[in-house]
């Protein structure tokens, strides 16, 4: 059934406690948590208790926890102190644009200059 854990989702096992992960915020919907291979001072997940495999599929189907992600993503932000400088909120979405596990997750990054366009 849609928005059930799935069994072989790593993003799953870390909402179930089965996969360690470093939790540095967490709600009724929602759990942050530090990257595992940081790519900026600040790299914070974001992601639904939920499972969607990627963030449009999570807004269509339960549009109040996507909204829950953004704000708990804004939070990080605050928490981090990197939102007076600047940060960046990323989903990635499909294997082409880099995105790698399957469960929508926001990726918060912050605390170094950013370039744009992203590589
Ligand atoms: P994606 O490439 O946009 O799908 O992002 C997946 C992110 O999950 C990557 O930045 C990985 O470094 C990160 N990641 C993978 N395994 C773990 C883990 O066990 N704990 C925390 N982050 C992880």
């Amino acid at each position: 059934m849609a928005g059930e854990p799935q069994a072989d989702c790593l993003f799953c096992k870390i909402v179930n406690g089965e996969v360690p992960a470093t939790v540095v915020r967490e709600t009724e919907t929602t759990v942050a948590f530090r990257d595992i291979n940081p790519k900026a001072p600040t790299h914070v997940l974001v992601i639904p208790k939920v499972h969607y495999p990627d963030a449009a599929s999570l807004a269509a189907a339960e549009p109040g926890v996507a909204a829950d992600v953004l704000r708990e993503a804004g939070q990080v932000a605050a928490d981090e102190k990197v939102d007076g400088e600047g940060y960046r909120v990323v989903f990635n979405t499909g294997a082409g644009a880099g995105q790698t596990v399957f469960h929508a997750h926001a990726h918060v990054l912050g605390g170094r200059g950013l370039q744009w366009p992203p590589g």
